[in-house]
């Protein structure tokens, strides 16, 4: 062979290799992974949906990824741990892990929130008519209201009574327990309120009424509010709550039942709350596998995410200030001002939060280009936001390069989307608020089909592959 054979015999082979690595990239996870990986991705599975089953309302994700921490060597800020938590009004969660780094130096941060769109119960909710106990609801969230009719509905309740007591209210969970559900019309009498209706106005907010009882609390007949006094009866027989209590109570109308396996071959994950209780976990699970990080980290699960992040437990508040604050303490330096602020404006953030996945029946509101790929791993979106990118951060060059870096010498596969066409709608996440503190931050998430459904769908190998991007960032970054 000559050399310039043996050039062009190298160049060919550089060339099949290149050709290879682009048919690779259109092969799904799932047929990338060898026997032990599918096994690790079926594993994870099962742990998440046990996880999503349980983690309900953002107090229960707030409380389970507390849970885990303290299970792996994490306590309170001040007391002696791996790492320290800062819990806030029991819904909004921060950890810290020190990194071998100074804090000053900045942080790498994973945030994601444990709200999930649902039904609240108003204040005042039990009402009696024609016969039934209702209850009123509230929206909370974007959801489509149609998609709550005639289903098995869970409450979770969370009420503080005057005497400071707490108490937990959870019914339609458990097994033999009863469901709630939100009545509809038959389809043949529906042509008026319904039918010819648009969407937007079939279905009014203040129509969404709980039925919660048929028999009458005893009385005579022509007693009024037997009906009202029967949802009430139980209330206080179950736990012990009289209506005024409901006044400072928080209740939420969740789709009931387990996360379930999806498909003929099991590869998917049904259930209510992937947005974005799958970042939660994939989070968590990443932040307690690093035993030594090179850079502190932090980790927050936001509350509010899905009504603007507002309040006093949203990513609008100064929390991210706080822990930061609370991680500089704790490696024994004074947390003043200007080097906490210029610890977060050097820190590099992922805003971990689900991305629509592009869906054969509805191609026509994506890029196809853009559009993320369930089976595909975690989307890295650039920017989101409305058309003309308003209410977008957008992550700048050099920051997407670093991601790129990190994830592909870490073997992530991993998609670059966008959430869908220009002018069709848009969306915005939590990575606005960590920007507005000078952060590097990116929107980073496993693809959903029927997002903000009661029944939202992922797959199984992206969740395993969000897990380990995440980790890689923490670690890496
Ligand atoms: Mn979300
Ligand atoms: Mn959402």
């Amino acid at each position: 062979m000559t050399f310039a054979e043996k050039k062009n015999n190298k160049e060919s082979s550089k060339e099949d290799s290149a050709a290879k690595a682009a048919e690779e990239l259109k092969r799904p996870i799932w047929e990338r992974l060898d026997a032990p990986a599918r096994e690790a991705v079926e594993a994870l599975a099962t742990e998440y949906r046990e996880f999503l089953s349980l983690a309900k309302t953002e107090r229960a994700v707030a409380r389970l990824a507390l849970d885990r921490a303290a299970a792996a060597g994490f306590a309170g800020h001040g007391a002696k741990g791996r790492g320290g938590w800062l819990h806030h009004h029991g819904k909004l969660l921060g950890l810290y892990a020190p990194g071998l780094a100074d804090p000053r130096e900045g942080f790498n941060v994973v945030v994601a929130h444990g709200d999930a769109p649902r039904l609240d119960l108003k204040p005042k909710c039990v009402y009696e008519e024609s016969g039934l106990g209702l209850l009123k609801s509230n929206l909370y969230g974007g959801l489509k209201k149609f998609q709550w009719l005639s289903r098995p509905l869970a409450l979770w309740g969370f009420c503080a009574l005057k005497d400071g007591r707490e108490v937990e209210v959870r019914l339609g969970e458990a097994p033999g327990d009863p469901v709630l559900t939100i009545t509809d019309i038959l389809p043949h009498l529906d042509r008026k309120v319904q039918r010819e209706k648009k969407l937007t106005e079939a279905f009014p907010a203040e129509r969404l009424n709980v039925l919660a009882a048929s028999r009458p609390a005893p009385g005579k007949p022509s007693e009024a509010g037997r009906l009202k006094k029967a949802v009430l009866d139980i209330l206080e027989a179950r736990w012990g709550l009289k209506e005024d209590d409901l006044i400072s109570s928080e209740f939420e109308l969740v789709p009931a039942g387990p996360a379930q396996e999806v498909g003929f071959d099991r590869s998917m994950i049904g259930g209510y709350g992937h947005d974005d209780r799958l970042s939660v976990f994939c989070a968590v699970k990443a932040l307690l596998a690093i035993e030594k990080p090179a850079k502190p980290l932090l980790l927050i699960v936001f509350d509010r995410e899905e009504i603007g992040s507002y309040g006093s437990t949203g990513a609008e508040s100064n929390f991210v200030v706080r822990l930061a604050a609370a991680a500089v303490e704790a490696a024994g330096l004074e947390p003043r001002w200007h080097d906490v602020q210029t610890a977060l404006a050097r820190s590099s953030a992922i805003s971990a939060d689900v991305e629509a996945a592009l869906d054969p029946t509805f191609k026509e509101v994506h890029d196809e280009l853009n559009a993320a790929r369930l089976g595909f791993g975690p989307c890295v979106i650039r920017y989101t936001g409305g058309t003309g990118k308003y209410g977008a951060s957008e992550a700048r060059a050099e920051y997407m390069a670093l991601i790129r870096k990190i994830f592909d010498e870490a073997g992530v596969v991993w998609q670059s989307t966008l959430l869908g066409k220009q002018e069709e709608g848009g969306g915005g996440t939590v990575a606005l608020s960590l920007a507005a503190q000078g952060m590097s931050v990116v929107d980073c998430g496993a693809p959903v089909l029927s997002m903000h459904s009661p029944f939202e769908i992922v797959a199984k190998s992206d969740v395993w592959m969000t897990a380990r991007a995440l980790e890689a960032f923490l670690r890496n970054a």
